[in-house]
């Protein structure tokens, strides 16, 4: 189907496009059709953020709120049929994009303190526990609160692993490590894991109706699925009552003896500037990859284990979100005679911002613009807050971005020409080709 859009009365039946036609009755085409797609998801993407940073500080986000309305009514109805109107309009997207996460990321900041670098148990868990999957920072803080003292353990899961880098939540004794890896390992994980569950953002995976533990499941705020139990009001005492009653997760079939490194925010990051920038011109450090984005069940994300294991010893890997999960296993050492590692995870999906930052103190300390720099970018996405990340990163002029695992399916061939002129996006083919291309000689 070229384009599908059944908002308005004169639609085609089943909907204009649905039945082939690329144009529909009141002439919008199927690229404007796709364009306001993409800012619908890029909305979603945003909406995420947003209500992330409202959580922290409501304040900082009414610039935000009108980007967010502004492009819904663009959508509406006979408003815009102009091609390059859709395309400011998609940047505006992106720079609020850019906006949220900045403000996002600051405001993490200042709750919880910069992250510093630190070594996390993977999958050991002990005792009463209650392992957390998503990315609410603040949720997590007050989780630690109420926990406090009760002889119970917290463990990280997906996108909560950046939490132990925070100063102010690894205070906590009682967060303890992470268990399993991106999001969609959940149902099996929690086969195995004996004590409780919540999701405190997306990605939930919906849990079978056969499935052992949906009475030790637990959601939060926007989250929710048929059977589990939801956190009202910040109330903790259910959830708390549940995981006493759980068995000890002692001896159960997770008691690794596997480490994890995170906690390499781009403020952290950017106190290394020194050394990194002597490392750069003494030619120790030859480029920097930033490996990043989504995970989704299935072998597309084994490109980027592939990447990030074939990258030559004096190459930096900058990753954030949970495709990291892909290959965080791997000890990358560091750069020879410098100290500095070679493996940095900027955090969260939010912290994609961190890579933009330190690209943005390179080019000022190098005199070199963003594009030329020796940094190359390769993305996964999955979902939609991929797509504000993406479209934050075009507003601020970043090219040669390598995408994968997948194409979208809702760009088509017109978009993706415009992409590829406009940004030199490219499409990720296999591992050992795209880096031959990426590789600077
Ligand atoms: S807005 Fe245009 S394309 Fe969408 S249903 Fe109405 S007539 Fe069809
Ligand atoms: S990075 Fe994307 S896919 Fe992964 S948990 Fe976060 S939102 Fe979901």
């Amino acid at each position: 189907m070229s384009m599908f859009c059944y908002q308005c009365e004169m639609s085609q039946k089943d909907g204009c496009g649905s039945s082939g036609a690329s144009v529909g009755t009141c002439g919008k085409d199927e690229n404007l059709s796709r364009l306001q797609d993409i800012m619908i998801f890029g909305l979603k993407g945003l909406s995420a953020y947003r209500e992330h940073l409202n959580e922290l500080d409501s304040s900082l986000t009414k610039e935000i709120d009108d980007v967010m309305s502004e492009t819904l009514y663009f959508t509406l109805t006979n408003v815009n049929f102009n091609f390059d109107d859709h395309i400011n309009q998609l940047m505006k997207v992106g720079s609020a994009g850019v906006k949220v996460m900045d403000r996002l990321s600051n405001s993490h900041t200042s709750k919880f303190g910069i992250p510093t670098p630190v070594k996390v148990t993977q999958n050991k868990v002990e005792g009463k526990a209650i392992l957390v999957s998503g990315h609410n920072l603040e949720m997590l803080e007050k989780l630690l609160i109420a926990t406090k003292d009760k002889g119970i353990n917290i463990y990280t899961h997906s996108e909560m692993l950046p939490a132990h880098g925070y100063p102010e939540l690894r205070k906590y004794p009682h967060l303890k490590g992470n268990v399993g890896k991106a999001w969609f390992d959940q149902a099996k994980l929690m086969e195995k894991f004996t004590g409780t569950f919540v999701v405190n953002t997306n990605c939930i995976v919906p849990p079978k109706k056969n499935c052992t533990y949906l009475d030790r499941l637990f959601t939060y705020k926007i989250v929710g699925v048929e059977g589990a139990t939801q956190i009202e009001d910040d109330n903790f005492d259910e959830l708390i009552k549940r995981t006493l009653e759980c068995e000890d997760a002692n001896g159960v079939d997770l008691n690794e003896d596997t480490t994890l490194v995170t906690g390499h925010h781009y403020k952290t990051i950017l106190t290394l500037a020194p050394q990194i920038l002597d490392a750069i011109k003494g030619g120790k450090i030859k480029q920097f990859f930033v490996v990043a984005g989504c995970d989704a069940p299935g072998k597309g994300g084994e490109y980027y284990r592939e990447l990030a294991q074939t990258l030559p010893k004096d190459t930096v890997i900058l990753t954030s979100s949970c495709g990291k999960f892909r290959f965080n296993d791997i000890d990358f050492g560091e750069i020879e005679g410098t100290g500095i590692p070679r493996y940095l995870d900027l955090g969260q999906c939010n912290d994609s911002n961190g890579a933009v930052e330190i690209a943005k103190a390179l080019s000022q300390a190098l005199d070199t613009p963003i594009n030329d720099l020796p940094v190359s970018i390769v993305l996964s996405w999955m979902e939609q807050k991929a797509v504000i990340i993406l479209l934050a990163l075009f507003s601020l002029g970043v090219k040669n971005i390598y995408l994968g695992p997948k194409p979208p399916q809702f760009v088509n061939e017109d978009i993706f020409n415009f992409l590829s002129q406009t940004f030199n996006l490219t499409l990720t083919t296999n591992a050992k080709d795209d880096l031959k291309k990426l590789l600077i000689a």
